[in-house]
């Protein structure tokens, strides 16, 4: 709406007030939310593109609000990465992968990769990796199969104790992967000193492959860089046959997307593992 004159002034405030309103509001919840066991893991299968198998697993959170119905993690995120909350939020996430984890196991699947969303927040926290290495002991989870995923943006401060952090969580087997890769301000030289396993190509990039000549170009090098750095790369946001027809033919290793597979619940994932695991 268009607010000029003295009412500019009167309009300002209540929003403002509204704002902080919502936002406290949407605090409190989500709070609750946790304690409720409003929260909820989907898993986004990852393709291997030689043998079309499901090599991985994403965990990607849902809220299930009582009232409002799904509520997406780009919604409610940030607000937890604001309000210190994503430190509880991210620990109930990472206990219940494990255990989710080893139920699956417990009923016959064969183990499989999970990938886990960090915030920079709880890389963080001081307690990170002792209180990490206790949800994996309570757990009985076997750290090879857990992979966490960090963005560039760990790189902004602190450089050589993220680097020391990072080697520490290797030195425990866990799997490492930069997510969202090509959307940050990090120079290409930290690669070389990032010990990581995995670079995942932000869907951006790919997004129009099939008809834009320099994203093309980009993911092109993005992948014969990561070979030349024995990474492993996955594409994001696959959505078309052409998208896996080019990314093939650039010798990306895996495929993650809506063309495939949208993350899943729980069930969904247990019956297409269960299908994978007989063939
Ligand atoms: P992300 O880590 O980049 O996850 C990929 C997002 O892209 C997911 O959105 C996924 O559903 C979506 N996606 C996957 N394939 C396609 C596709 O083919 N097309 C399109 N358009 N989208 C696709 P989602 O689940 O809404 O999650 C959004 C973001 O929220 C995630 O982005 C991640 O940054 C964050 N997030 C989700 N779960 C967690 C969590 O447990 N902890 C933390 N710290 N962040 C989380
Ligand atoms: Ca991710
Ligand atoms: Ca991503
Ligand atoms: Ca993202």
């Amino acid at each position: 709406a268009k607010v000029d004159g003295r009412n500019s002034f009167q309009f300002y405030i209540p929003n403002m007030q509204e704002q902080s309103f919502q936002r406290l509001s949407m605090e409190n919840n989500l709070r609750r939310a946790l304690e409720n066991e409003e929260l909820e893991t989907y898993y986004q299968p990852q393709i291997d593109l030689h043998t079309g198998k499901i090599v991985g697993l994403e965990v990607l959170l849902r809220w299930k609000h009582v009232t409002l119905g799904s509520i997406s993690p780009s919604q409610f995120i940030p607000l937890a990465e604001e309000t210190g909350l994503i430190i509880a939020v991210g620990y109930w996430v990472l206990k219940h992968t494990c255990l989710q984890a080893i139920a699956w196991h417990k009923s016959g699947l064969p183990p499989i990769q999970i990938g886990v969303n960090l915030s920079i927040k709880q890389l963080q926290q001081k307690d990170f990796l002792s209180s990490l290495q206790q949800i994996l002991d309570e757990t009985n989870f076997d750290p090879h199969y857990l992979e966490l995923e960090i963005t560039e943006g760990i790189m902004m401060d602190n450089v050589e104790e993220k680097i020391i952090l990072l080697n520490q969580f290797r030195q425990m087997g866990i799997q490492l992967s930069i997510d969202d890769f090509g959307t940050g301000y990090s120079a290409l030289s930290y690669l070389k000193n990032l010990p990581i396993d995995t670079l995942k190509i932000d869907r951006t990039f790919i997004e129009y492959i099939d008809h834009n000549e320099q994203d093309q170009a980009i993911v092109a090098s993005l992948i014969n860089l990561s070979h030349s750095l024995n990474l492993i790369v996955i594409a994001e946001g696959v959505e078309t046959q052409e998208q896996v027809d080019i990314l093939r033919e650039l010798g990306c290793d895996r495929i993650q997307g809506y063309f495939f597979y949208k993350a899943l619940p729980t069930e969904e994932i247990e019956a297409l593992l269960r299908a994978q695991a007989i063939t």
